[in-house]
């Protein structure tokens, strides 16, 4: 699994992991975007939450990162931007039965994800200072325990910034 904040280049990296060993990727916020452009029953709600930087309930996320796994010929998986909570992560335990083997973070400073998004020009609507903003606090209220969690299991490798 792969983490970090918005901009800290998760993206850019997992093309790069896979080329290299092969997993498959499947990136949280690529597939709810691919199903609000799919028009799919959940779309609108997605879509919502999105632009608010807000976490889509769990029972959907999971859902459609399980969908992709099943339908894989590849055993090795690079799940990027999941989990974004404790929430995610007790749901995705609880329905697969498994845990991470490794869990890479970005630990990129909070200005240096705002200059990264603000610059990427991938036409997203939450690529915008007012959504960043929030974006941030969430991911410093809800993803950073599910990183502190994999830290005590021995399961972080921390890539960027070092904390004594
Ligand atoms: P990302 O492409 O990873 O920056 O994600 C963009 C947006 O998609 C986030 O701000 C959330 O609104 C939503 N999102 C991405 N991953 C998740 C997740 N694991 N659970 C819920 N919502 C997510």
């Amino acid at each position: 699994m792969l983490s970090g904040g918005p901009g800290s280049g998760k993206g850019t990296q997992c093309a790069r992991i896979v080329e290299t060993f092969g997993f498959k990727h499947l990136s949280a916020g690529d597939l709810l975007r691919k199903e609000v452009v799919s028009a799919s029953e959940y779309g609108t709600m997605i879509l919502d939450t999105i632009r608010e930087g807000r976490i889509v309930p769990s029972a959907v996320t999971v859902k459609l990162i399980l969908r992709e796994m099943e339908s894989s010929d590849n055993h090795k998986f690079l799940i990027d931007g999941f989990p974004r909570s404790e929430e995610n992560r007790i749901a995705f335990e609880r329905i697969t039965g498994s845990e991470p083997d490794f869990v890479l973070f970005f630990d990129c400073p909070e200005e240096e994800m705002v200059k990264r998004v603000l610059s990427r020009n991938q036409g997203r609507i939450d690529d915008n200072i007012d959504t960043i903003k929030k974006r941030l606090k969430v991911f410093e209220a809800l993803n950073l325990p599910v990183v502190d969690h994999y830290e005590k299991r021995g399961k972080l490798h921390r890539v960027g910034k070092f904390t004594s």
